[in-house]
């Protein structure tokens, strides 16, 4: 049996991964689930999976988890140095599917035990990726990308060398308002932007796919994980969400992922690597979808990206700026301080402010360097969105 431990449990990427574990449950031993306000989610698998411990960040919610598994035998905890605990056990794999920089913390402790660690958490990339793959490094551990256009990329390069890779190329759908004119998008309300067309996920990552923002990430999350140069890597919009990702070889070949917009396909081959075994997603009929369509990024709606890209050439600690920026202006959106289109405005101020200064740019990326950057990346960003607001 492996025995595994899923933080973010009780979200989009924990729920799916807990409907691949149900159809095979003799096959695991489940160590711990972490999970957020949803206590009765985290409490109802707990109870389902026969977990040794579910953990709730939230220490007010303590007692509300303690009462649902009072007399299961399941160990309760709550707060974030009980989940940092909890990545502490020891197990073979671990689904890292917190939301947020959050998840950098965890994802460290548990690599750091030699675990395989299934990231879907692609904030600790963004903010560290040279510290959470180091770590990786250095205790002989793996991890394999949960993102759909990261595993995708991950399938494309098998048996192939990175030596004769031309170019990344991760598609986007467009989000939310890809058809909408430029001048409504100043007024888009947060119940439009929560609406993906292809994709069902959580709040946050629906939102930054609406303004791109989530692809942006996945840029620098495709150079860090890949190792290449930020300009080997494309954005290439695609409707159907159908091809995931395309890599381009020397010879001038393009092998593409294709498969349907259903995330328990990459969780499930980061669950069964490296082998392949079935999954209950939709076999896709070609013949009865007919056509496919592809597009350049429109720059000017999706700043975002051109953003990605300056932090990909600053390099340093900007990724965490850019991140705990991103984090703190999306916050301002869902709370309505501040518009859809400001969210970028507040990203951009903040590197501004911070890439003047030396130890942001050319700082070490220590734990200790990360969590400070993001720190004071969110007064910044809270700054300029008071501003703006
Ligand atoms: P979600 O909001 O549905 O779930 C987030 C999970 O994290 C929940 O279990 C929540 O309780 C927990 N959480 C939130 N804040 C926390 C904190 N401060 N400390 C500890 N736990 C906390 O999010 P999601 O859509 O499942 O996304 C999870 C991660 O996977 C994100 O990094 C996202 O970018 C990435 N991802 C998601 C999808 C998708 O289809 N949903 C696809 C690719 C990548
Ligand atoms: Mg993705």
């Amino acid at each position: 049996m492996r025995q595994i431990t899923l933080f973010g449990a009780t979200g989009s990427i924990g729920q799916s991964t807990i409907d691949l574990i149900k159809r095979d449950m003799d096959a695991y031993d489940v160590v711990a689930l972490t999970g957020g306000r949803n206590v009765t989610q985290l409490a109802a698998d707990a109870i389902a999976l026969n977990a040794d411990v579910a953990v709730t960040c939230y220490e007010d919610c303590y007692t509300e988890l303690k009462d649902l598994l009072a007399g299961t035998g399941i160990a309760v905890a709550a707060g974030d140095a009980a989940i940092a605990e909890a990545a502490a056990r020891p197990v073979d794999w671990a689904l890292s599917a917190i939301v947020g920089a959050a998840g950098l913390v965890p994802g460290l402790t548990a690599l750091a035990h030699g675990t395989t660690l299934a990231l879907a958490n692609k904030e600790s990339l963004v903010t560290a990726g040279p510290l959470l793959l180091g770590r990786a490094k250095a205790h002989g551990a793996t991890v394999l990308p949960v993102d759909s256009e990261h595993s995708a990329v991950f399938q494309a390069l098998v048996g192939e060398h990175m030596a004769s890779v031309e170019r990344i190329i991760i598609t986007a759908s467009g989000g939310a308002f890809r058809d909408w004119p430029m001048e409504k998008l100043a007024g888009a309300t947060l119940a439009e932007a929560s609406n993906h067309p292809n994709w069902d996920m959580g709040q946050r990552i629906t939102i930054d796919s609406a303004s791109m923002f989530n692809k942006a990430m996945e840029l620098i999350e495709t150079k860090e994980f890949f190792g290449v140069p930020h300009e080997m890597i494309e954005v290439l919009v695609h409707r159907e969400s159908m091809v995931h990702a395309l890599v381009g070889f020397n010879d001038g070949a393009l092998m593409a992922h294709v498969g349907p917009p259903d995330m328990r396909h990459a969780i499930g081959y980061a669950l069964h690597w490296p082998e392949r075994r079935k999954l209950p997603v939709e076999r896709l009929d070609l013949a009865q979808i007919g056509q496919l369509s592809f597009a350049a990024p429109d720059m000017q709606r999706y700043p975002a990206l051109e953003i990605a890209h300056q932090v990909m050439e600053t390099g340093g600690l900007t990724g965490a700026v850019f991140n705990a920026a991103k984090e703190r202006a999306l916050d301002g959106f869902i709370t309505g301080q501040i518009g859809f289109l400001d969210m970028a405005k507040v990203v951009d101020i903040t590197l501004s402010k911070m890439s003047s200064d030396q130890s942001v740019t050319a700082g070490a990326i220590t734990l200790d360097n990360v969590l400070e950057t993001d720190r004071l990346a969110r007064i910044h960003a809270g700054e300029a969105i008071t501003t703006l607001g």
